[in-house]
């Protein structure tokens, strides 16, 4: 109301809007240390941004809904779509094709919304390499190989063989650790959830992205904005 004073009643305004690339996050970390659910919490708290769906050969699970966590298709296919360069990125993983697919993500990204990418280091390294500028890599730890997994046993979603050859494949996944910008212990999820939203926050506002504080500088000094 009017009587509020200056400083509450400019903190109520609209914050001045300006153009930016969106930030492709990746979210990267050995199954079952928290990556999933801390992609879910990022989803359902922030705006403008969404989740890249892969594609992959692998068989669905029974949780798992075909265009929401995957498009679950055969080989054939992906490898007629990774020869048509319709992927971003690709990578074998415990025995399955995974892969990025292009469009959605140019799209997002020059339209100035961000895009969280759920995808294992290969992919993450392959990304940096072909758009160095828009992306942004987290790599989340688990507290403890025990927690591993238990987690994944808690998960309940894996054949026995299947959670074995994801443990033995996380200790290779783990020593790759030093190719990300930023490193996570996944301890405790709040303090980890806390951690992603201040990267994102903090990878919004860099200089490089926002291509529109030129224009906003060129209107403020002419006198456009009062
Ligand atoms: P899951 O089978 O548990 O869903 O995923 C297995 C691994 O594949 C995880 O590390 C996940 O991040 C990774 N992954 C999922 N989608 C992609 C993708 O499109 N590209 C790459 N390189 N890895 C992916």
């Amino acid at each position: 109301s009017a009587d509020l004073p200056q400083a509450h009643q400019s903190s109520r305004n609209p914050r001045v809007e300006i153009a930016r690339r969106g930030v492709m996050l990746v979210l990267s970390s050995p199954s079952g240390a928290g990556k999933g659910t801390l992609s879910r919490l990022v989803l359902d708290t922030e705006t403008d941004i969404k989740l890249s769906i892969s594609v992959t050969t692998r068989p669905r699970r029974p949780s798992e809904v075909h265009g929401v966590h995957y498009h679950f298709i055969s080989v054939p296919e992906f490898e007629s779509l990774r020869d048509r360069n319709g992927l971003l990125e690709w990578a074998e993983v415990h025995g399955n094709y995974y892969g990025t697919p292009i469009a959605p993500v140019e799209q997002a990204i020059a339209d100035g919304r961000d895009v969280l990418f759920d995808i294992d280091w290969q992919g993450a390294a392959q990304l940096v390499e072909r758009m160095p500028d828009d992306v942004v890599t987290i790599f989340i730890l688990p507290p403890s190989m025990g927690e591993l997994r238990q987690r994944l046993q808690r998960r309940a979603e894996d054949a026995a063989d299947v959670i074995e050859k994801r443990l033995k494949n996380s200790s290779r996944e783990m020593a790759e650790w030093s190719r990300f910008d930023y490193v996570i212990v996944n301890d405790d999820l709040d303090a980890a959830f806390a951690d992603v939203k201040a990267i994102l926050r903090a990878e919004r506002l860099k200089r490089k992205r926002r291509m529109g504080v030129q224009p906003f500088i060129d209107r403020l000094i002419a006198g456009d904005l009062g």
